[in-house]
C-alpha cells in the first residue's frame, strides 16, 4: 500500500465523479500540511478564518467523504475523539499522555522498541489492532472465485 500524492487523491475523486469544491480542496490541503492528526474541530477552527462560509457540518461531511474514498484515515487512539490522518499507508501512533500530541510511529519501530527507542518517546503501554481479511476468509474468497 503506497502513499498517494495529493494530485493522485484529487484526480481519484474527480474520476469517481466527486466534486472537489474549494472548501473540500482546502480541507484536503490542510490535512496534507498538518501531520499533527487534527480533529474535525481543529480543522474547522484553522480554516474558518480563511473560509467564512465554512460550517462544522461541511467539515464533518467532507471528512466522511474522504474517509469513504480512502483519502484520509480516522485515528481513534483517544476515546470519543476522532483524529484525521492524511497518511493512509499502514503505520502506528504514539499518544503523549502529557501534551496530548499524536505522533506517527513506523511498524518496525514498535516491534524493535528498545530502551530509548520509539523516536525518543517513552513507551508505557501498547495496544495494536490490525484490520484486514483473516486467513479463513481469504481461503473462502479464493474458493468462491474458482468455478
Ligand atoms: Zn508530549
Ligand atoms: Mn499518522
Amino acid at each position: 500500500m503506497r502513499q498517494m500524492t495529493l494530485e493522485e487523491k484529487k484526480a481519484g475523486l474527480k474520476e469517481k465523479g466527486v466534486l472537489l469544491t474549494i472548501q473540500r480542496s482546502a480541507i484536503l490541503d490542510f490535512l496534507q500540511d498538518n501531520t499533527q492528526h487534527p480533529t474535525a474541530e481543529d480543522i474547522y477552527q484553522s480554516l474558518q478564518g480563511l473560509y467564512p462560509a465554512l460550517s462544522r457540518a461541511t467539515v464533518y461531511n467532507t471528512l466522511d467523504l474522504f474517509k469513504q474514498h480512502g483519502l484520509v484515515r480516522e485515528v481513534t487512539i483517544e476515546r470519543n475523539k476522532a483524529h484525521y490522518d492524511y497518511k493512509t499507508e499502514p503505520h502506528h501512533h504514539f499518544h503523549c499522555r502529557h501534551c496530548g500530541k499524536i505522533y506517527d510511529v513506523g511498524m518496525e519501530e514498535v516491534i524493535f522498541e528498545r530502551q530509548g527507542g520509539l523516536n525518543g518517546h517513552k513507551m508505557e503501554e501498547a495496544r495494536l489492532y490490525i484490520f484486514g481479511t483473516c486467513a479463513a476468509c481469504v481461503r473462502e474468497e479464493g474458493n468462491a472465485r474458482t468455478p
